[in-house]
């Protein structure tokens, strides 16, 4: 299944005048509080099953605008064994009949292209080719505050699984899930900190697809070499050094990193990360790198660096960038490069609570780089990384004095001004521009002697 499967669309259609009435409303309706019964018309409400017990009947409705079932809405009424109702609950979404014929032409409009719909997704969308695809309906799905009309189908893989395929009524874009049940989740066997810092541990892994391994809504992992998960292979645990865990813990690996993104910075990606392990293979390479969506990883060449894979600091640096490129669109090179390196290192070690990057990897010395450095604003020379370890050192100090959650805000709001035409000139005057914003007293007098130590510009 591709990635395109996790894509998801929102439909604004231009229906802004109903928009604004629509709220979906939720009420109880009580026999012994209130006599008078809630009448649910045959126009707005449809029937979908009664069921009886010892001691009632249960209805269940669902709403109807211009005929269109409202995804969520529900009226259960409950009766006793006379028939006579005892309990309403509901959930109705609010349309006025002005709307209501605004969306009427809408629907009149795409009802007959139902069956195209199938078809086109067929051929748009490769991981859609091997489905079957019912004939979808026109469905009311609403969101917070605004009501999409969309199309909704159920499909069944080769297997005979089922799953809902949804698509905006031009069939530009589609968003999938398993029909019936949520998603899949699996043991697998990782190193949660990486083999440096803890053992071998079970976990379980969520949000998987159930049709492709190690494909989830944030991230897509593939290898380069020869040795696959198969579809049909019940968990995740395998023990290196076999090349399948690598795959596993790097999936792992970003998994984590990217839901401490979302936890800790409140920001996710649009698009999910393409990830390919064994970049290279059958060669052993030291690839590690980050670009447009993408990160790819060698084995390393045993050389100079090692089980690249099994490296968390490695890992989550790359996976810094895909954020760093979402924030700020800086460039990989020269200043704008150093500040990104920066901020992938930065975030790394925060994460990892550690500062040393390479850790796990890096042969020729205990670590790579690291962000618990005294290099001085003075040391600028131009090297990417060299320069980089200024700001991640600033950064690193900043976090000790005032603390991860004030750090990780002062640096968040930072972010949100720099550009790819930030230098460190640029980057200096916004950092200061939010330090001044944000701090006062105590802290400011802090980051004052931080600054002045570090031999950054007057503050
Ligand atoms: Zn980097």
């Amino acid at each position: 299944m591709g990635v395109r499967s996790y894509l998801f669309f929102f439909v604004a259609l231009a229906l802004v005048s109903c928009q604004k009435k629509m709220a979906m409303d939720h009420s109880v309706w009580e026999s012994s509080k209130s006599k008078k019964t809630p009448s649910f018309s045959e126009r707005e409400w449809n029937s979908l099953d009664k069921t009886k017990t010892l001691t009632h009947q249960i209805e269940f409705k669902s709403q109807r605008i211009a005929n269109i079932p409202v995804d969520g809405s529900y009226a259960k009424l409950v009766q006793d064994q006379k028939g006579v109702a005892r309990y309403i609950e509901q959930n109705r979404l609010k349309v006025d009949r002005q709307a209501e014929a605004a969306w009427s032409s809408l629907i009149e409009k795409y009802t007959p292209k139902a069956s195209i719909v199938g078809p086109s997704l067929r051929s748009q969308f490769s991981a859609l080719k091997g489905l079957t695809i019912e004939r979808p309906e026109l469905v009311f799905v609403f969101n917070e505050s605004f009501l999409q009309l969309i199309w909704r189908a159920l499909a069944y893989d080769s297997k005979g699984l089922g799953w809902l395929v949804d698509t905006d009524l031009d069939v530009t874009k589609y968003q999938m899930r398993r029909a019936g049940s949520s998603f899949h989740e699996t043991t697998a066997t990782v190193y949660p900190q990486g083999p440096k810092r803890s053992g071998l541990q079970d976990v379980v892994i969520k949000n998987l697809s159930e049709l492709e391994k190690l494909v989830s809504p944030e991230l897509r992992l593939t290898t380069a070499t020869v040795h696959k998960i198969k579809d049909s292979e019940d968990s995740l645990r395998f023990d290196p050094p076999d090349e399948r865990f690598d795959q596993v813990q790097v999936f792992f690996t970003v998994t984590k990193a990217l839901d401490w993104f979302r936890d800790r910075l409140g920001v996710s990606l649009s698009n999910p990360l393409d990830v390919q392990v064994h970049v290279g293979y059958p060669d052993k390479t030291n690839t590690s790198f980050y670009y447009q969506g993408r990160i790819r990883l060698g084995a390393g060449d045993g050389v100079s660096y090692d089980k690249i894979p099994m490296d968390p600091s490695i890992i989550t640096h790359e996976a810094g960038h895909a954020i760093v490129e979402a924030l700020t669109r800086l460039p990989y090179e020269n200043e704008g490069g150093s500040l990104n390196e920066a901020f992938a290192d930065f975030f790394a070690a925060v994460q990892l609570d550690n500062p040393n990057m390479g850790e796990v990897a890096y042969l020729n010395g205990p670590f790579k780089r690291t962000v618990a450095n005294p290099k001085r604003w003075t040391a600028k020379t131009g090297g990417l990384y060299h320069d980089s370890a200024i700001v991640s050192g600033l950064l690193w100090d900043l976090k000790r004095d005032l603390g991860v959650d004030k750090t990780l805000d002062l640096v968040l709001k930072t972010l949100a001004r720099v550009t790819p035409s930030t230098d460190f000139q640029d980057f200096q005057n916004k950092l200061y521009f939010i330090l001044k914003q944000e701090l006062t007293g105590e802290p400011r007098a802090k980051v004052a002697r931080i600054l002045r130590e570090r031999e950054w510009p007057e503050f």
